[in-house]
């Protein structure tokens, strides 16, 4: 186990949900930690390897709105400066959509000492619970990790649709809001209006829920079958392979 010096931030990625993902440098993380400040996709299960420390909730609940960035980072400063071990513990990876790179600069310029502990991606991790392969040789040679939406809650601009349409796999975070928009600029820039389609909601945990669709449908599959978040959408013929795997 890497010792955890008292006044340290360490992000840790938590793996989409099953604590049997956890890294052994998360769980050493979890054990050592006087605090641990997570978010709402953090699972109770993985929660348990935190014995004795405070956990601090800082997300979203309930429709609330989430607290600021800035109001998070303070936390973890104010905390690293009581001279705590503290564990800010994050969802699948991170750096995947996770504002994790913010967290670390911020933390550094307030000169508070940062470790990062990678975790699994529900981009990667949560679509091979559900046997989809990101990756299959024959099948794709390619993957873009793409988010539904920006800041605002907007689909983000700049993206190269063009570009996006032709990699092998389109792997969708925080996309069931925007699902319709992102299919219709998909199949506006080439991708079959058949391909198929993996949703994967709440992956690795026991209320999992996968649907199988294609790009046209897929927005109306997903409001049908009332998935809701968190939830992993996958775009590409690899697929099709979830049936043998
Ligand atoms: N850092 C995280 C992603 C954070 S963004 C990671 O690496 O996985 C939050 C989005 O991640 C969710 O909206 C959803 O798209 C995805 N996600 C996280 N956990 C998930 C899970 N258990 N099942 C499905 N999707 C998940």
């Amino acid at each position: 186990m890497m010792d955890f010096p008292a006044g340290e931030v360490w992000l840790v990625g938590a793996g989409p949900g099953d604590a049997g993902l956890l890294t052994l440098h998360a769980v050493g993380a979890l054990k050592q930690a006087d605090v641990v400040v997570h978010d709402a996709l953090i699972s109770a299960e993985v929660l348990v390897y935190a014995g004795d420390a405070t956990c601090i909730f800082l997300g979203k609940r309930g429709g609330q709105p989430s607290p600021k960035q800035p109001e998070i980072t303070a936390r973890l400063i104010d905390e690293a400066r009581a001279k705590k071990r503290v564990v800010r513990l994050k969802g699948g990876d991170p750096f995947m959509f996770g504002r994790g790179a913010e967290e670390v600069l911020a933390l550094r310029a307030a000169g508070i000492k940062t470790r990062v502990i990678p975790g699994i991606t529900a981009g990667i991790g949560g679509l091979a619970s559900a046997g989809v392969p990101v990756t299959s040789r024959d099948v794709n040679s390619s993957v873009v990790f793409l988010t539904g939406h920006d800041q605002n809650g907007n689909l983000p601009e700049h993206i190269d649709w063009a570009a996006t349409a032709k990699s092998g796999m389109i792997v969708l975070y925080m996309a069931l809001r925007n699902i319709d928009a992102i299919a219709a600029r998909l199949i506006a820039a080439g991708r079959p209006a058949d391909d198929p389609v993996c949703v994967v909601a709440n992956a690795t945990m026991p209320k999992m829920r996968v649907l199988d669709t294609t790009l046209e449908r897929a927005a109306h599959d997903i409001l049908k079958d009332k998935i809701t978040a968190p939830a992993i959408i996958s775009i590409g013929r690899a697929n099709l392979m979830r049936g043998q795997i």
